[in-house]
């Protein structure tokens, strides 16, 4: 493989071409494992940005790729439909809340996030609420690259502030600070009751991730917030949007992380494990009221909308999930995960470990000192791969994962972690 060509000319997700940063070759993947160039495999701890619920490789998703190929890949969905389009959408709209009725069909998670903050907008502006313009949501939040989802990243921790003075201006408030087993303290919604309470006249939505805030921060937050969430959205009439894109297809423990809460949003973005991580593809759904409330039509139409491949790629991954047993085997993850990260607890330059449903997070308390390039080599040379960023090193492993594997992750990253130097 030409890495030499690789490292002049190909852009990697946020890096430069200045100094580039080093990559791993990887020749194939089979079940957990990455097969590197050099002949060595590392399992991947990070199932490849949360998509690759089932590992890869997987014998069904292959054949619902190529029992689909040899019909067709791809036909415009601009007044044609298909049977992959209209099984899947049904799928997703048996497996969420039954209030959710509708589903848009975009390519990748910011195109989602930018689908869903144009939906309630139209929404309101159809409604005669033409004075709003901005939405709520979260400092620590991470909702994609795009321009729409830049905006409503935490200025800060959400990569874009070198943009900020091209973005819209929205309303950021601190991430919720009442952890995910803490005991509810009202106060923990002050701010939120405030700024609702002060701006819901120009609010189009209130936006956030639900329970689990991935890439701005990793904070796993209390199911009541969401419900009081919910309660002041109702009293004041602003529209709410869940990006599960990160939490969807059983990540936290359950199939979708409004369900800790029992609270459904109006909108609702899915991405990522979509497809088992077999191809980029979204969903958008949203409820009666802001479906039929757009009666004009609605301004966005992908060429790539609800392609065919990724489409019968994602309904034979979400079968497969519901097929398996993946509740007990995330709650034996997450015990198994606990337990074998526990002796992180109380090291000096450790502040927190957690762990929610398929997800584990080791914080430290700073990241001064910490060569991250210099701990992926060691963690890949000892045969896993994971890539921290901040002060976090975390990992959310494939579902299909075996104990000993797990063990193998937890294993060397509590090594490597006891070793360093911040
Ligand atoms: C990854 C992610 C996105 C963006 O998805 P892309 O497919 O990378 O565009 C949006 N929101 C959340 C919560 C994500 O984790």
């Amino acid at each position: 493989m030409d890495v030499e060509f690789d490292q002049k000319h190909l852009w990697h997700p946020y890096t430069n071409l200045n100094q580039p940063t080093p990559v791993q070759a990887v020749d194939r993947a089979e079940g957990v494992y990455l097969y590197l160039q050099d002949g060595t495999r590392v399992i991947d701890a990070m199932s490849s940005w949360w998509c690759c619920i089932h590992g890869y490789n997987h014998p069904v998703l292959n054949q619902a790729v190529t029992e689909q190929l040899g019909k067709m890949s791809h036909v415009m969905f601009g007044g044609l439909t298909h049977r992959p389009a209209i099984e899947l959408g049904k799928k997703l709209l048996e497996i969420t809340d039954e209030s959710l009725d509708a589903v848009f069909f975009a390519d990748s998670g910011s195109v989602a996030v930018e689908v869903a903050m144009k939906m309630a907008a139209q929404y309101c502006f159809e409604q005669g609420e033409t004075e709003k313009k901005q939405f709520i949501t979260f400092a620590k939040g991470y909702h994609g690259d795009t321009f729409g989802a830049m905006s409503v990243c935490d200025p800060v921790t959400g990569m874009h502030h070198k943009f900020n003075k091209l973005l819209n201006k929205h309303i950021f408030i601190d991430s919720p600070q009442c952890g995910f087993n803490d005991a509810w303290q009202d106060q923990c919604l002050d701010e939120f009751k405030c700024v609702l309470k002060q701006h819901h006249d120009k609010t189009i939505a209130v936006i956030f991730e639900p329970i689990v805030q991935g890439a701005g921060g990793m904070n796993f937050y209390s199911p009541e917030y969401l419900k009081e969430v919910r309660h002041l959205c109702d009293q004041y009439d602003v529209l709410l949007i869940f990006d599960e894109i990160a939490t969807g297809f059983g990540r936290t423990g359950k199939l979708f992380a409004y369900e800790h809460a029992a609270v459904v949003p109006d909108i609702l973005c899915l991405g990522k494990a979509l497809t088992g991580g077999y191809m980029t593809l979204s969903a958008v759904l949203c409820n009666q009221k802001v479906a039929k409330g757009i009666s004009t039509n609605f301004m966005h139409g992908p060429t790539f909308m609800a392609n065919p491949l990724a489409c019968a790629v994602a309904l034979a991954s979400i079968n497969l999930l519901l097929e398996s047993n993946w509740q007990a085997r995330i709650e034996s993850m997450a015990k198994q995960m606990t337990s074998e990260l526990g002796e992180l607890i109380g090291l000096p330059h450790v502040k927190d470990v957690r762990v929610l449903g398929a997800i584990a997070v080791v914080e430290l308390f700073s990241d001064n000192n910490c060569d991250w390039q210099a701990f992926q080599s060691q963690t890949a040379a000892e045969g896993v791969w994971v890539r921290p960023f901040m002060n976090m090193i975390y990992i959310m492993p494939p579902f299909i994962i075996e104990p000993s594997e797990l063990t193998h992750i937890t294993k060397t990253l509590t090594k490597i972690i006891k070793r360093l130097p911040c």
